[in-house]
């Protein structure tokens, strides 16, 4: 890339260009793992779709590897690469509500907190991630567990249509009518088929949850532990719960319990179920609106260094909850956390299983390893910390691992066991028509044929 061939990008975009000289260049190459740290030649943030057709044809005439940023939350850091271009769609925010259609349009840059705040202005809703900060796009590829899983499904069972423009620079459309095929390749199949511009999605009504989180430390940890369990299993679907369990500084474990409650009932027996849990410590459970729950999480952006590793479980034994306890302390210092988000209710439904290119909905949990630290000195410690978990964790797996939550060196044969066998040959079809030469690849990669 030579300093005409810059200069002429620059005048070709009506976003901006930011090269290793341009001012700004270190905050956008940060994402959300400080363990990344890579040094694109250049990045485009982009404006609109002719912008991202102009980034991919200057990637190709430069033999550039190419990068696509939403919200930058991608644990694997594929937002960013080394020496290659990376596509940065964080100027394009805006989300359109229709509200008697029940619908959104969101730009492909949209977060969480840029969706909600647009859908909840008109009491609606769709189920997203648990961090406002997260992109809607990135993190509806690869399905999108969270707050309203039980109610209305996975993220990507919600999305209705797309514009992507394609590595050769086309702009196509998904919908159950148009491409339908590709529309089910990106419900689940992660960023391998081409750059979205817009998605849309169906909407719910929703006024007030009663969520928040109770905190349990100490022995009652485990009894806690086992409520949540238990409680899940049986819960309706207007009750969506997760959980963290993590260490304090002598090691004694803490559990957060993240309750979403939107039926009707002021005091659910499932709340006093886990209100009477012996441990409790803190109990912050409340109705409030659906912005306020978008912050019972709220990790700090690009400071703390990550390594996840996520299994999908059929089960939860008491065996595998103890080992998890103990877990908590082999590291002899707080090593993360460990996070259970439950798949039961709606993504079960039949009507959506072959809706999409999603390989895990027969799970009951998904159960993540993540390690988070802040010293470089001890990045191995911790990342040994994550790959024995997970792999204490694994004689109870369903599948290969949620590719939301996977790092860069995980093996193809866990992409490929996290869709099955049938689901991802189909994918690698689609990944042939749309991507042959396999320019997005910087992702959970789908490899084509
Ligand atoms: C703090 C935190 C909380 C999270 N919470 C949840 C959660 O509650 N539920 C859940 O399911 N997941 C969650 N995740 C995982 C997250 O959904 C995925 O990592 C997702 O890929 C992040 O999307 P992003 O746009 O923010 O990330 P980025 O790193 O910007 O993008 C990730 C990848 O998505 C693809 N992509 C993004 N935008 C586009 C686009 N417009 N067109 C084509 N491809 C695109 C690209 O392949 C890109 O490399 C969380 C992650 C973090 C760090």
């Amino acid at each position: 890339m030579t300093e005409k061939s810059l200069a002429e990008l620059r005048r070709s975009v009506a976003g901006a260009i930011i090269a290793p000289v341009d001012a700004g260049y270190d905050d956008a190459r940060r994402c959300f793992n400080a363990l990344v740290d890579r040094r694109p030649a250049v990045i485009v943030r982009c404006f609109g779709a002719d912008d991202v057709a102009t980034a991919l044809d200057f990637a190709r005439t430069q033999a550039l590897e190419v990068a696509v940023r939403g919200g930058g939350h991608n644990p694997a850091g594929h937002c960013v690469c080394d020496g290659g271009l990376a596509i940065d769609l964080s100027l394009m925010r805006r989300v359109d509500v229709n509200g008697d259609a029940r619908t959104a349009r969101a730009e492909d840059g949209a977060t969480w907190l840029d969706f909600d705040s647009a859908t909840q202005a008109c009491c609606l809703v769709t189920p997203g991630g648990v961090v406002g900060s997260t992109g809607v796009a990135g993190l509806t590829f690869g399905g999108g567990i969270g707050h309203l899983t039980a109610q209305h499904g996975l993220t990507c069972d919600n999305l209705v249509g797309a514009e992507l423009v394609t590595p050769d620079g086309s702009v196509v459309h998904a919908t159950a009518d148009e491409n339908s095929d590709l529309l089910w390749g990106i419900r689940g199949g992660g960023g391998n088929f081409g750059v979205a511009t817009r998605l849309e999605f169906r909407l719910h009504p929703l006024e007030r949850v009663i969520g928040g989180r109770l905190v349990y430390a100490g022995k009652g940890v485990s009894e806690a532990l086992r409520r949540f369990r238990d409680l899940v299993a049986r819960a309706p679907r207007d009750l969506s719960c997760g959980a963290v369990l993590a260490a304090d500084d002598s090691l004694e474990p803490i559990l957060i319990v993240a309750p979403c409650y939107t039926g009707a009932e002021d005091d659910p027996e499932e709340l006093r179920s886990l209100r009477s849990a012996p441990g409790l410590v803190d109990h912050g459970v409340h109705p409030h609106s659906f912005l306020a729950q978008q912050h019972v999480f709220n990790p700090p952006y690009g400071e703390d260094r990550n390594y996840w590793k996520s299994t999908f479980v059929r089960e939860l034994p008491d065996e595998l909850l103890d080992e998890l306890l103990r877990r908590m302390a082999a590291l002899g210092r707080p090593p993360g956390q460990v996070l259970f988000e439950s798949l039961h209710g709606a993504p079960k439904d039949a009507e959506v299983e072959n809706n999409g290119a999603v390989g895990f909905r027969q799970a009951a949990f998904n159960i993540s390893a993540m390690a988070t630290w802040r010293d470089t000195a001890v990045d191995e410690d911790h990342i040994g910390w994550a790959r024995d978990t997970a792999a204490a964790i694994e004689p109870w797996s369903v599948s290969g691992g949620y590719v939301n939550y996977m790092q860069a060196d995980e093996p193809i044969e866990r992409v490929r066991a996290a869709f099955g066998e049938e689901t991802f040959a189909r994918l690698q079809a689609l990944k042939t028509r749309y991507d042959p030469d396999n320019v997005l690849r910087r992702n959970q990669n789908i490899p084509p044929l």
